[in-house]
């Protein structure tokens, strides 16, 4: 009996990858390249309370990628609070989380059926996490050295297994090097994209304010409950006596997401008489502290700022009226975050 064709001539394996996929212009360039080889690629991203999903999947419908979501809120929470490898400009510890992704997706690689990762990195891009030096400690340190291929720069670096095994041309893949988006640009006029976002935009973790309200935030307490880290994206943040923090809704925005995120041990404040922002205390506080705090609500209220105002609070069922006369300027630089 003739064998049948598929045990005679096994159809040979598609090959696959999985890509780290942020929707940021690399990371998409860096999916079409592979693509074009016929590979089949498999995205992935993270979502954390420092970032989201939301620009991944809009870029990934948009050029029809299958997209993973993994929530590595807990181990990242750790590697921000003493990252390896330090920071960047801000709280950014890009290397570990690199190195924290690129494990994650080594670690689904065999569940996947997929052969290797791609990134979108792009050498020199940017200066402290993705020079030569730590893009080697990257992809070394997630214990998945040589399964990671940088479709952008592949050109400019070592070549990887998944090269030399003959998965992915390296013939085809590219040399691009730098903080330059000229090529890019180019690259997305070609594959006609033209909705895409900057490199790194969306991080909280390299955003200024944020950071600072992070940092000021560990001091006080080395572990948060992430309740307090969705506070710190709102607001104003002041710091007063014994170590009590106050925020301040600057918009109607923050004030709904204020009340929204308070809860029975928390104290909420309000103006009463005057049109004026909400104000939170995460855990309440002692009476003189109270004070301080109807002071700083007052403060950004409409209340003339020399005369004594009513202020409602509200703690779980417990509600109360105290009156306050508005903070001076000087106090509320002084307590600013
Ligand atoms: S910018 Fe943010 S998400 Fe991107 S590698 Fe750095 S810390 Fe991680």
């Amino acid at each position: 009996m003739c064998p049948t064709p598929d045990t005679q001539y096994p159809m040979p394996r598609r090959v696959k990858c999985l890509a780290l996929f942020s929707g940021g212009l690399d990371s998409i360039l860096a999916v079409k390249v592979v693509q074009e080889q016929g590979i089949e690629v498999l995205g992935l991203t993270f979502t954390t309370p420092f970032f989201g999903a939301k620009k991944a999947e809009e870029a990934a419908e948009t050029i029809g990628l299958p997209l993973l979501k993994l929530d590595i809120t807990e181990e990242h929470f750790a590697m921000v609070k003493d990252p390896r490898y330090g920071y960047g400009r801000n709280m950014n510890p890009c290397i570990d989380c690199h190195t924290m992704m690129i494990r994650k997706a080594g670690e689904l690689l065999d569940h996947y059926g997929a052969d290797f990762i791609i990134t979108g990195e792009v050498l020199g891009q940017r200066p402290m996490s993705q020079n030569k030096q730590s893009l080697h400690i990257v992809a070394k340190n997630s214990g998945f050295n040589g399964r990671v291929v940088r479709p952008l720069s592949a050109r400019l670096l070592p070549e990887t297994a998944p090269e030399s095994e003959g998965l992915i041309d390296r013939e085809k893949l590219l040399d691009l090097r730098g903080r330059g988006r000229k090529r890019q640009m180019e690259m997305a006029a070609r594959y006609g994209i033209t909705s895409y976002t900057s490199p790194a935009g969306g991080c909280l973790l390299t955003d200024l304010m944020f950071s600072r309200r992070l940092r000021e935030l560990l001091n006080h307490n080395p572990d948060p409950h992430p309740r307090e880290i969705e506070l710190l994206k709102t607001g104003r943040h002041f710091r007063i006596e014994n170590g009590v923090k106050v925020i301040v809704g600057k918009n109607r925005r923050d004030n709904a997401m204020i009340a929204d995120l308070a809860r029975d041990e928390d104290v909420l404040l309000k103006v009463t008489e005057y049109p004026g922002p909400c104000a939170l205390i995460p855990h309440g506080c002692a009476e003189e502290c109270l004070l301080m705090a109807a002071g700083i609500c007052a403060h950004y209220s409409d209340a003339p700022k020399d005369a004594e105002v009513e202020v409602r609070f509200r703690k779980g069922k417990e509600t109360g009226i105290l009156r306050a006369t508005a903070a001076p300027r000087s106090l509320i630089d002084e307590m600013m975050i």
